[in-house]
């Protein structure tokens, strides 16, 4: 027997805490009967299990790399109909979720799946799932400035946790450098804010790698599958 929100989350119906509310909300039915109480089990092997009347299956779990194109929203959907990242996985009819986000002016490595409790496992806080980005940034900062970033630094939304950061290409003219640059945390546009914090504003950010996953080369807009030891490695 297992929690209701989790049978449903681990069926790719939505995150555990999307599946709460459909649960909360009367739409999730066991053999027939509406529960709204958060704690019901059950056993997916015997029990039918309904969300709207609808059976749900025990989909097959995706896993997808994307190299993100800048310029695309990171969401399943926008109002003002704006390209969003679900339009580059063609072929695919399984509803897939982001995990995690990058801006819309920041490319690289995306994550899609409909597995809810991969999702969520791997963007809570308190995973630290390691990062990876290039970011190039105006002017090229001092030594120094790159200590900070490493020790953290203190942004509207208090001290960041240390970061490894590197030069990785340098403009001989100082007009601009590249910096890798590697956190463990996923506060909204941190690396660049961290690097506004230094007064080197980015210009371009790339995702490169996301735990032990990296983006390759895949090209831009394409997606291809994990495998299933890479899906494994990342926990
Ligand atoms: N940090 C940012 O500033 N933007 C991203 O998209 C990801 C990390």
């Amino acid at each position: 027997m297992e929690r209701l929100q989790k049978i449903l989350a681990g069926a790719g119906v939505a995150s555990r805490r999307k599946c709460e509310e459909l649960i909360l909300n009367g739409q999730v039915q066991v053999n027939g009967e509406t529960v709204t109480t958060l704690g019901t089990k059950a056993d997916p092997a015997v029990d039918v299990i309904t969300v709207n009347g609808k059976p749900i299956g025990a989909e097959k779990k995706i896993y997808i790399m994307l190299n993100k194109p800048k310029g695309v929203i990171t969401s399943a959907s926008d109002p003002q109909g704006r390209k969003i990242v679900t339009d580059y996985l063609k072929g695919i009819s399984e509803r897939l979720y982001p995990v995690g986000r990058l801006d819309y002016d920041t490319e690289g490595l995306l994550l899609l799946t409909n597995d809810g409790d991969f999702a969520h496992l791997l963007t809570h806080p308190k995973h630290h799932v390691p990062k990876t980005y290039l970011a190039t940034v105006k002017g090229v900062p001092h030594g120094t400035e790159l200590d900070k970033l490493k020790q953290g630094i203190m942004l509207e939304d208090g001290m960041t946790s240390p970061a490894e950061v590197e030069y990785y290409d340098v403009d001989p003219e100082g007009k601009q450098a590249v910096i890798s640059i590697t956190i463990h945390e996923g506060r909204n546009r941190q690396v660049r804010r961290m690097f506004e914090a230094i007064q080197h504003p980015v210009t371009k950010l790339k995702r490169i790698s996301f735990g032990d996953l990296y983006l390759d080369n895949l090209k831009r807009g394409i997606y291809r599958h994990l495998s299933k030891e890479e899906v494994e490695g990342l926990f």
